[in-house]
């Protein structure tokens, strides 16, 4: 799997340079922005934030969902430039990265852009719409798809509206544009919330330098095997180093991971030579701060609850704990206590159940360490 995604990688990185279509327009303005099917960053003018929707499938009833783009162009932009992408919104429920890509590009400074940042603020509509991790689709009596395990995707064998809907993202934004790096910003589902989080495939080059840069509390090294399809995995295959950003919780606007994502852009662009390094005092130290705290594990574990219930945690994100720690107990309806949960292995949390109530089958808190086993090195 490792050797199949090098060599294509290694292709794709040679091949997308000079494969570029050009911006497809539909001929429609929307709220005073053009409206397109494919962008290709090339055409968009040095000096400009542009702003654009995308137009992906229709709905049952004849009306297109719009993705919304941002795309900024150094002064001295030029085709053989570096660019960086920044996705977020592929689960609708997740919206810190959204906040960080509106802050991103309000404050990045044409004039010392070298290059071109591209923003896609709320990719999933529909899962926007819906308030929804995944895409709903309303075929069938109804079913979710997760847009995060579809790409790059393929048209014509797509079975469901969201199949579709991420295919066309894949074709229309995410590939073919030369990318130098990319980052997909998410957050923990609902009722859950995340550290600061990275997922990262170490063995792409250049990731490790990406997991540096953010000074997460914790990096998952992962080879992506268990999320096939996943965006940060399939740029990885395709030539674009890239990582899975978590910031926090879903369903809210939380200033210190939103901070923590639009810091580690700005590190992010100087380390790509396409921005000046930060100079802001505040941000310099934090990072100094998080920097040699960052704990890079290759297993995570937790636990399900094994029937419905209350659930109580004792411990907060990003503690240490060990296998004797209680991290939280399981009540029934009447207060008897059903369960405690305890990790399986030393390590750090981070992740933890935020709503008390859960369902059977539903998780409770997530750990991670580095295991022994050999096999284990890249992630498992
Ligand atoms: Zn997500």
């Amino acid at each position: 799997m490792t050797k199949l995604i090098k060599l294509l990688s290694a292709f794709a990185s040679f091949f997308l340079r000079f494969s570029h279509g050009n911006t497809v327009y539909t001929g429609d303005i929307l709220n005073g922005h053009k409206v397109i099917t494919r962008l290709s960053v090339d055409d968009f003018p040095c000096g400009e934030v542009t702003k654009l929707w995308l137009r992906a499938n229709n709905n049952k009833i004849g009306q297109a969902y719009h993705v919304p783009l941002l795309v900024a162009r150094g002064s001295n932009c030029n085709c053989d430039e570096n660019r960086f992408v920044m996705n977020t919104g592929l689960h609708g429920d997740e919206l810190n990265g959204i906040r960080v890509i509106h802050r991103v590009m309000k404050d990045l400074d044409l004039n010392l852009l070298n290059g071109t940042v591209v923003g896609v603020p709320g990719s999933n509509v529909n899962g926007l719409y819906e308030e929804t991790r995944g895409y709903f689709n309303s075929y069938d009596s109804g079913s979710f798809t997760n847009l995060n395990r579809q790409f790059p995707g393929d048209i014509t064998n797509s079975s469901s509206a969201g199949e579709i809907f991420a295919t066309m993202l894949w074709d229309a934004i995410y590939n073919d544009n030369g990318y130098t790096a990319g980052v997909d910003f998410h957050t923990q589902s609902t009722s859950g919330s995340f550290v600061n989080f990275v997922y990262a495939d170490l063995t792409i080059p250049y990731v490790r330098n990406m997991c540096d840069l953010t000074g997460a509390d914790v990096i998952k090294i992962d080879l992506g095997d268990g999320t096939l399809g996943a965006l940060e995995n399939v740029w990885d295959a395709f030539g674009v180093p890239a990582i899975t950003y978590e910031l926090g919780s879903p369903l809210s606007w939380q200033k210190d991971q939103i901070q923590r994502g639009y810091d580690y852009v700005f590190r992010q662009l100087a380390d790509i030579h396409m921005y000046p390094p930060p100079t802001d005092p505040i941000a310099i130290a934090e990072y100094k701060k998080n920097y040699p705290n960052i704990y890079y594990g290759t297993e995570t574990g937790g636990a399900s609850v094994p029937t419905g219930g209350f659930l109580q945690t004792f411990v907060k994100l990003n503690e240490d704990v060990t296998t004797k720690t209680k991290i939280a107990s399981l009540y029934n309806v009447f207060g008897d206590l059903i369960t405690d949960f305890y990790p399986e292995f030393d390590g750090r949390l981070y992740s933890l159940s935020t709503h008390p109530l859960r369902e059977v089958g539903a998780g409770t808190f997530g750990v991670i360490h580095n295991s022994t086993d050999p096999a284990c090195r890249n992630g498992c």
